[in-house]
């Protein structure tokens, strides 16, 4: 530390994007603190899957690779080669191929718990050197005084904290953002995403299977274990109602629903759901402290971005940090922090609202947008280009590399 007590950075929240935050930035040779309110959920390789899985970009693999915990967390990931997009009440289908893009893989299927458990071994291994990581757990800020020169936190238990920065990733509801005064623009879906691991008839063929249906999208994604993870977007009333099945009766539909490309489902964990939002903060910084992941941006899970935009926030924020720290300057002058804001408000609000108008195609009052969804699947699929520029924003590649294909 550069002055007594001072630290570089103090991170708050340690779910993917705050985890992954804090061991970056002290990768990259910053003084963090991280305050986790939580006690990590306890992980173990022999027992069920999580229910909340997410689908990696190969970006994102990338970070947490030169962060050192993929090979905790390629324990148990389910690589997908292709992904296969199509419409329930139109034709047209797309689909991506890894192969043809010269990669081992589109994607990684992974439990959040997973990714959590793993950041979190290593953040209170603080062997990632050669900034320092001080883990507060279970913690919570008392007081916070975003000041002129430094942000100063006071802990509940009495701890004192002092840093040139504060990262709030305290998650949708964050409550830094809302101290701080921090207004989110966005809607509730009136959704709800139902999950559950299946087993179906046949293989899964490591393809990430998606159906646009009247109702909303459905997602079979391949897990490493030969079963899929199903995420099926449904009006309120109509999650309730499938959250209320049998399990025969579960089965039976969602085999249905999938248009049984991968036979009938036989067998299915225990369900769950999680309400859809759209949440957009209306600026990431204030004095000195920004937002990242959820505590920022919210966004519909049909096309799998919401934890890959947050891990991008955190490549963003350290390679800006890194270069003023270079040059000499304050990391947590406005001007240093702005470079942020203004990058990844952008891309997060872009990718929102792109989702956002995909979704609004889905709600019954618009349902012969599906034709001109179909019609636009088709010519994506037909058109080599699109469809490459698709995948390569999936993966969070800038789509200029297309340009010479
Ligand atoms: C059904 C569904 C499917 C999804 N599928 C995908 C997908 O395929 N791909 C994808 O990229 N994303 C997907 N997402 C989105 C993804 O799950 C989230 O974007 C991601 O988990 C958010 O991570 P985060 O670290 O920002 O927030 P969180 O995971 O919410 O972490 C916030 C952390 O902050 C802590 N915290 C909260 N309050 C405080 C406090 N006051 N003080 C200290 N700590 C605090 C919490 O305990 C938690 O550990 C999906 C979401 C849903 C609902």
């Amino acid at each position: 530390m550069s002055r007594r007590g001072l630290l570089d950075a103090i991170v708050v929240g340690a779910g993917a994007a705050g985890g992954a935050m804090a061991l970056a930035l002290a990768r990259a040779g910053l003084d963090v603190a991280i305050i986790e309110a939580k006690p990590p959920r306890s992980w173990q390789p022999e027992g069920e899957m999580d229910l909340r899985v997410v689908a990696l970009a190969p970006d994102a693999r990338a970070l947490l690779a030169g962060l050192g915990v993929w090979p905790s967390i390629a324990r148990r990931v389910g690589p997908y080669r292709h992904m296969r997009v199509w419409d329930a009440v139109a034709p047209g289908e797309l689909h991506f191929d890894a192969a043809e893009r010269g990669e081992a893989a589109l994607g990684w299927i992974v439990e959040n718990m997973l990714i959590q458990h793993a950041l979190f071994e290593a953040l209170a291994a603080n062997g990632v050197g050669p900034g320092r990581i001080d883990v507060h757990c279970p913690a919570r800020i008392a007081e916070l005084d975003n000041g002129e020169d430094a942000v100063r936190v006071e802990l509940e238990d009495g701890t004192r904290l002092t840093a040139r920065l504060l990262v709030a990733a305290d998650g949708a509801d964050s409550a830094v953002r809302q101290r701080l005064g921090i207004e989110v623009d966005g809607r509730e879906y009136g959704q709800r995403g139902v999950v559950a691991h299946v087993a179906t008839a046949r293989p899964h063929q490591g393809t990430a299977w998606q159906r646009f249906l009247p109702g909303g999208p459905l997602a079979f994604l391949p897990l490493g274990d030969g079963r899929c993870s199903v995420v099926w977007s449904l009006p309120d009333a109509e999650a309730a109602r499938v959250l209320a099945l049998d399990d025969a009766a579960f089965r039976a539909e969602l085999g249905a629903a999938l248009d049984f490309r991968l036979g009938e489902v036989t067998a299915a964990t225990p369900r769950a759901a999680f309400p859809l939002r759209l949440r957009l903060a209306e600026r990431y910084l204030h004095g000195r402290c920004v937002l990242a992941g959820d505590a920022a941006h919210v966004v519909h899970p049909l096309a799998g971005q919401g934890m890959n935009l947050g891990l991008r926030d955190v490549t963003c924020l350290r390679g800006v940090l890194a270069a003023a720290r270079a040059r000499g300057s304050d990391i947590g002058a406005r001007h240093v922090l702005r470079r942020y804001e203004r990058e990844r408000r952008s891309e997060a609000t872009l990718a929102a609202r792109a989702f956002d108008l995909i979704e609004r195609g889905f709600a019954p009052p618009f349902v012969p947008l599906a034709a001109v969804r179909g019609a636009a699947l088709a010519a994506a699929g037909a058109i080599a280009p699109i469809r490459h520029l698709l995948a390569d924003v999936a993966a969070g590649r800038p789509p200029g590399r297309l340009a010479g294909r």
